[in-house]
């Protein structure tokens, strides 16, 4: 199986709160190539710079903080408040797919905070399903099709809580513990978002949080620091736990189902 790992999530640093620690050591224990694609180049996030300025600005963050572990970042180009379901995203992340070539493939959760991000996983969620048509969109040279479906898996949704505020619990938790400073590290390399962040939400412990719900859900299998995540099981998408398997699943092994 070849071992390439994608995130697509929406924003430049939703990686680094979501899933780096799994990425990681995907790379560290079993030599993955990681790529890291945002949906947009977060040009809404910042009260100080315009929008082209500050996606400049979070786009080289965005590679930056990919660097730190080896990894290629992507931007998508779409706007932030503005990601739709749509030809033009599907195409457009499906042409992703087909460049990385990924076996695994991370997204956000379904069910999350706001829109961008649920719009993001019906994209990825279709655009993974569309990666191995050969008649899909055939005119426009979306290039290699992928050998079948890739493993997808869903992040936590932010605050692990859907847009009702109902607990969204995680099909399985990774151990997260022996990375969890590459991962503050690259949350550290997107500092336009702690100013941003600390004027728009009045928070000013952006690793902080990121620890603090990690830490959450390491309790949770009784170790330091965890991520969680759900496989999509759908029909037609590989329904064997391959990050559960090369990770090891911590704590309540029963909870494999997603
Ligand atoms: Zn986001």
């Amino acid at each position: 199986m070849n071992k390439t790992a994608l995130s697509i999530l929406a924003h430049p640093d939703d990686a680094e709160f979501l899933c780096a620690g799994a990425l990681i050591r995907l790379k560290t224990e079993h030599a993955y190539d990681l790529h890291i694609a945002s949906m947009t180049p977060g040009d809404c996030g910042s009260v100080e710079h315009g929008a082209q300025d500050i996606a400049r600005l979070r786009r080289a963050e965005g590679a930056q903080a990919a660097a730190l572990i080896g990894a290629t970042y992507h931007c998508v180009e779409e706007s932030d408040l503005l990601v739709f379901y749509s030809e033009r995203t599907l195409e457009k992340v499906t042409r992703l797919l087909r460049l990385v070539q990924p076996t695994i493939v991370f997204t956000h959760s379904p069910a999350d905070y706001m829109l961008d991000h649920e719009m993001t996983s019906t994209i990825v969620r279709a655009a993974a399903f569309a990666g191995p048509i050969p008649n899909f969109l055939a005119d426009r040279r979306l290039g290699a099709v992928l050998p079948g479906i890739p493993h997808l898996y869903y992040c936590d949704p932010i605050e692990g809580k859907d847009a009702l505020g109902r607990e969204v619990e995680p099909g399985f938790r990774i151990d997260i513990s022996k990375v969890i400073e590459t991962k503050a590290a690259m949350l550290g390399a997107h500092a336009s978002q702690r100013d941003w962040l600390l004027k728009h939400h009045g928070m000013d412990h952006y690793i902080q949080a990121m620890r603090d719900w990690s830490a959450k859900r390491g309790q949770e299998m009784g170790v330091t620091y965890a991520e969680g995540f759900r496989q999509h099981l759908g029909h037609g998408y590989p329904r064997e736990n391959v990050v559960g398997q090369l990770l090891g699943i911590g704590g309540a092994a029963h909870e494999v189902s997603g």
